[in-house]
């Protein structure tokens, strides 16, 4: 497997169909609505239509083994599907489900679980939120007190989630919920899931600086969730919870969207002019700093392939290789994203949100592709955030290497 475009015939004719299926399904109008998308995850019409194109073609889950309706691909294949997707701009999908629980109830759930959720999942009939933070724990997630209490076949829920993206969207959420308070904080845990629809949850939005609705607050009374809906033993929770942000942190593929963000800057760079009216691409500073982000790009392209290598299908990348992604990623697409603001100059400053979205309600304020960077780079200083911050990834780091 390499990095780079030496691909084997094979791998090319593979190339080849997955362009013809960009060329077809990601048509002129979802490419359209999907370059007005500025959040981390795409609307959910354009998300649930490009789910659909994917489970059709038996595409939705390129890491999931073929067993479980994964596309059974080799790395290179999965690494081919991933730049191709990342050079037209696919939408993001939310990767709460097939990403994240899908591995777990593969890994801990029953065969009942395995045989409900999974092909649900994969169609994208499920989308999936994940209830772990709470006001009160986030970095110190096993603090958390959401508690559910056994009456009878069910648990009772009580307490509250924050900062649930997509959960206003979802059909299903799974939640850590305290089911013991006596000794460790990590041994009273249990991983439960609940259908959104169910009676006791009330969803309450939190409008994020950018103006969008990504993310809620959740709060649970009385919620009745039934045994059945427990993965893994009880108060067994947190190992369950552990190997499902290996997934969160290290799932991703590293260096192909970066490389395609850097690209986009450079072509705005060449329509933007510098001080003496000449394209600001000739710009010798601004050429320094691409020059030196393309060096990090390849780094972080090849830093992945290289932590990714021992991870079967399936399988996460490990904990140590799942920190070092999620900071490398994170960091990385936070330059990326300045150095697009850099590039707009007076463009970055107007309030584009009229101009965005699937159905926007004025066109762009300048050049059409001033509609997105402002709001991507305010939602993008989160990544520092979620999925546990970066101070959080240095101490795991820290400790994991017995530093
Ligand atoms: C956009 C966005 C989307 C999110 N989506 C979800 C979601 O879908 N589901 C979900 O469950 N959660 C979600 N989260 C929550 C996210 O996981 C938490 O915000 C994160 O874990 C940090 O927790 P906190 O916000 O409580 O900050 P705190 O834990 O209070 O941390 C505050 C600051 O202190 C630092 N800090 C904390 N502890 C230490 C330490 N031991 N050493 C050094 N520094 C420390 C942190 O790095 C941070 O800078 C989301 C968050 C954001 C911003």
């Amino acid at each position: 497997m390499t990095a780079d475009d030496s691909l084997s015939a094979e791998d090319l004719s593979f190339q080849a169909e997955v362009r013809a299926f960009l060329d077809e399904k990601f048509d002129p109008e979802l490419r359209a609505q999907t370059e007005r998308q500025a959040g981390v995850f795409a609307e959910d019409t354009v998300a649930r239509r490009w789910h659909r194109a994917l489970h059709e073609r038996g595409w939705a889950a390129p890491a999931w083994p073929a067993e479980y309706g994964g596309s059974g691909w080799t790395a290179t294949q999965r690494q081919i599907f991933a730049i191709e997707c990342a050079r037209v701009g696919t939408p993001a999908l939310p990767s709460m489900g097939i990403t994240l629980c899908g591995p777990v109830i593969m890994k801990y759930g029953t065969d009942e679980q395995k045989a409900y959720f999974l092909p649900r999942m994969l169609s994208g009939e499920h989308v999936w939120a994940q209830g772990y933070s709470e006001p009160q724990s986030g970095s110190d997630l096993a603090s958390l007190q959401t508690r559910a209490v056994r009456d009878g076949d069910d648990y009772v829920v009580n307490g509250s989630k924050i900062w649930t993206t997509n959960a206003h969207n979802a059909d299903w959420i799974f939640m850590l919920v305290r089911t013991a308070a006596e000794g460790k904080p990590q041994a009273g845990i249990s991983f439960l899931v609940s259908p959104m629809n169910a009676p006791g949850i009330t969803v309450r939005p939190i409008l994020s600086t950018s103006g969008e609705h990504e993310l809620n607050q959740l709060f649970f009374d009385n919620l009745r969730i039934p045994v059945a809906n427990r993965m893994g033993a009880e108060n067994e929770g947190w190992t369950v919870a552990k190997y499902l942000l290996e997934f969160e942190r290290g799932g991703g593929s590293l260096g192909v969207g970066l490389k395609v963000g850097l690209e986009k800057v450079k072509t705005m760079a060449t329509q933007e002019p510098s001080g003496d009216e000449a394209a600001l691409l000739a710009d010798p500073d601004f050429r320094r700093k691409a020059a030196l982000m393309e060096i990090d790009m390849i780094t972080a392209d090849w830093t992945d392939l290289y932590l990714s290598s021992g991870a079967g299908v399936g399988e996460s990348v490990g904990g140590t290789a799942a920190s070092i992604k999620k900071l490398l990623a994170s960091h990385k697409s936070q330059e990326v994203a300045e150095l697009a603001m850099e590039v707009l100059g007076l463009y970055a400053a107007p309030d584009q949100r009229r101009a965005l979205g699937a159905y926007p309600q004025e066109g762009p304020i300048g050049p059409p592709y001033a509609i997105t960077p402002t709001t991507r780079h305010i939602n993008n200083r989160a990544s520092t955030v979620y999925g546990g911050s970066s101070e959080v990834q240095h101490n795991i780091l820290a400790r994991l290497l017995g530093l």
